[in-house]
């Protein structure tokens, strides 16, 4: 194991219009946009108090994003092809530092109910608080419980997030394979994004825990790689630019977001807003191969 700050950068390819397998996360901006989504998204919402919520978390996580108090830099094993990955990282617990600032700054903000939430957590041990989201990396999100995971996840994630451009920086990027999981750090996508650069049509998986994108080709399954039994669905005018890939294969989906085509979209905000979309889906038998970091409190 090496101080990742003494780990060499890796150069990489520099054309402009070469693929990148890996987009590196600027926290701060992604915080910014989500927020803004989120209360754009929660005017004249029936999920209107749900998304608010969600509004102020993300807007504490951009805090403690500006604050960079960050710890030192984790030790990492670069020749691992998931270098953040749970089990190289299991022992790191400086972001139940992030979780306690987070909590603090949440608590004037939220209704009693979840005031109340937010105290219980925060007396918890570091242990139990450290072991719970050891769960939740390994997704055993029904170890956790649900009404904790939404606050834990947000710390981790801004913890990790803060850290993973670091450790892209210094990965060797011709190693990266297209995965169903974050090349980076292990975890789930919360959806796909279709961008239009440096290439037209270009599909990226956004990770829910380290905010990185990888790529993974279209007209292929993001769950079984399975690319025969694919269908697109598409919806109402309303939700236009979000697409459903679904698979007969695994009974998976994943939903497509096209940014482009609106730039105010934000995969996790537009994700959690589209709702409506994964009960038609469940609907129809298949099950969603993704998970939303603002939905955790929902998930048993
Ligand atoms: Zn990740
Ligand atoms: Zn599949």
């Amino acid at each position: 194991m090496t101080f990742a700050s003494e780990i060499p950068l890796s150069l990489g390819d520099k054309s402009p219009l070469a693929l990148k397998p890996l987009l590196a996360a600027k926290p701060q901006d992604i915080y910014r946009h989500r927020a803004e989504r989120l209360e754009t998204l929660a005017e004249g919402s029936p999920l209107a108090d749900y998304l608010k919520l969600c509004r102020s978390l993300v807007a504490t996580q951009l805090k403690l994003a500006e604050a960079q108090e960050f710890g030192p830099a984790p030790e990492l094993d670069m020749t691992q092809p998931i270098p953040l990955s749970l089990q190289y990282t299991d022992d790191n617990h400086y972001w139940l530092v992030q979780l306690q600032s987070l909590l603090s700054e949440m608590l004037p903000l939220v209704p009693a109910a979840v005031a109340g939430v937010i105290r219980e957590l925060m007396a918890l041990t570091p242990e139990q608080q450290a072991a719970y989201g050891n769960s939740l990396r390994q997704g055993h999100l029904s170890d956790v419980p649900a009404q904790y995971s939404l606050f834990l996840w947000a710390a981790l994630s801004a913890y990790w997030a803060h850290w993973a451009p670091m450790v892209i920086s210094r990965m060797d990027i011709a190693a990266v394979k297209q995965t169903a999981l974050c090349p980076v750090c292990g975890s789930h996508p919360v959806a796909s994004v279709i961008r239009e650069e440096p290439r037209e049509g270009l599909r990226y998986l956004h990770c829910s825990l380290c905010e990185t994108q990888w790529h993974y080709v279209r007209a292929q399954c993001t769950n079984c790689d399975d690319a025969k039994q694919l269908s697109l669905w598409a919806f109402d005018d309303h939700q236009a630019n979000i697409r459903i890939e679904t698979c007969d294969h695994c009974h998976g989906y994943t939903k497509m977001l096209f940014v482009a085509k609106d730039p105010r979209m934000e995969v996790v905000a537009d994700d959690l807003a589209s709702l409506g979309l994964d009960s038609q889906l469940s609907d129809k038998g298949y099950s969603a191969t993704t998970l939303n970091p603002l939905l955790l409190a929902h998930e048993s």
